[in-house]
Order: C-alpha cells, then structure tokens, then sequence
C-alpha cells in the first residue's frame, strides 16, 4: 500500500537510515509527522539543513564546530599543554559537564577494531600524533571507553605516546567495565579524572 505513496515510503526509508531506528519505528515517526501541521514539519527540516550547512569539526580537535576551530579550542583560558583523548564528541560533552578537565582535547571519532577492519588510519591518530610534535604538550588524558575496543586503543595509543616530555594517564576510579563516558553521571566522571593513573 505504501508503495503507491511515493512521498511517505521515500520517509520511511530515510527514518530508517537513523541509528536505533527499525522500518516500524521509521513508519511510526513518518505518521506522526503526517499528522504534524506544516509549520512543525517546516521546523524541523530547516533545524536539519541548518544543522547541517552550519556545524562541521573543528580542524584542530575534531569537536563538534560552528567554525574552523571549535570554542574550547578558542578559550585561551585552557591548559594547552594537557589533551584529554576520546571517542565521540558526545564523551567530550560528558566531561565539559562534569568540569573535571581544564585542558584541550582530541577526538578519535571512534576506536580501535581490527575485527571491524578499524585500524588508527581510520581515526583521527595521525593528526593526534602531527599535534603532539606540533604543540608542547606534557599530559595525555586517554579517556576512551572502558569497553574492549576502548581499552585497547588506549594500550595503542599509550605505547604509541609515551616518552620522557609526555605523561600518559587513563581516568581510574569508578568507571564502570563496558561502559561510555556518555552515560555516566558526572561526579563520577569528575573522579575518575581527578584520580587518573599513569598508563
Ligand atoms: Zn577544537
């Protein structure tokens, strides 16, 4: 039957290109959208455009941008001789709200998988290493996630880092194995950097 609506089907296969998002889940949403007047529709197609035409990555650290370079990147308030490393922007956002880090940082926009075919010319790491010959930088944070994945990119990236100018720490306490910095309160992000170990 929806096969004879050209406009709705085109919808629902384009719902269901979102992460999380199954064809009933994407048929679901298609009519409620259906439903909505032609102001809300009209809103929210013009939140995605401008999304976006306006939003990019940072091209020091890969933060999520509205310029060439992100506002912590900007903030000469910060401590740039420290970088915090981690997965997703959104990890990067759970640490901002836990204001247990002061310094800048660098996202890997993923980590390491041999078993998905993800290896380190897949992230960011070789712009990772160009800043850290680059600027003069004493204290690496590798704060990626406490999953397999994450802990082994961590191991990567510590041996790949150290020397006797860079300190390389991992957050310690209180995070939970198998868990994102994205779903944990941030007193407890706040910890477990504060209390991060030598790696
Ligand atoms: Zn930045």
């Amino acid at each position: 039957m929806l096969g004879s609506l050209p406009s709705f089907s085109r919808l629902v296969t384009e719902l269901s290109k979102l992460p999380g998002i199954g064809g009933k889940t994407a048929t679901r949403l298609a009519f409620h959208l259906l439903r909505e007047s032609q102001e809300e529709v009209g809103a929210l197609a013009t939140a995605l455009v401008e999304m976006k035409r306006n939003l990019s990555f940072c091209v020091r650290c890969f933060n999520i941008s509205e310029g060439d370079l992100c506002r912590i990147c900007l903030d000469s308030g910060r401590d740039d001789t420290c970088i915090c490393i981690v997965q997703e922007p959104q990890d990067l956002i759970a640490i901002e709200r836990s204001h247990g880090f002061r310094g800048l940082y660098h996202v890997l926009h993923g980590a390491l998988s041999p078993l998905d075919g993800i290896g380190p010319e897949d992230l960011k790491i070789p712009a990772l290493l160009e800043r850290l010959s680059n600027e003069r930088i004493s204290e690496v944070v590798i704060a990626t996630s406490f999953t397999i994945e994450g802990e082994a990119t961590a191991l990567y990236l510590a041996q790949l880092i150290k020397s006797a100018d860079t300190k390389v720490t991992r957050p310690a306490h209180g995070i939970p194995l198998g868990s994102d910095l994205e779903y944990i309160d941030s007193a407890t992000v706040q910890l477990a950097l504060d209390s991060r170990r030598d790696l």
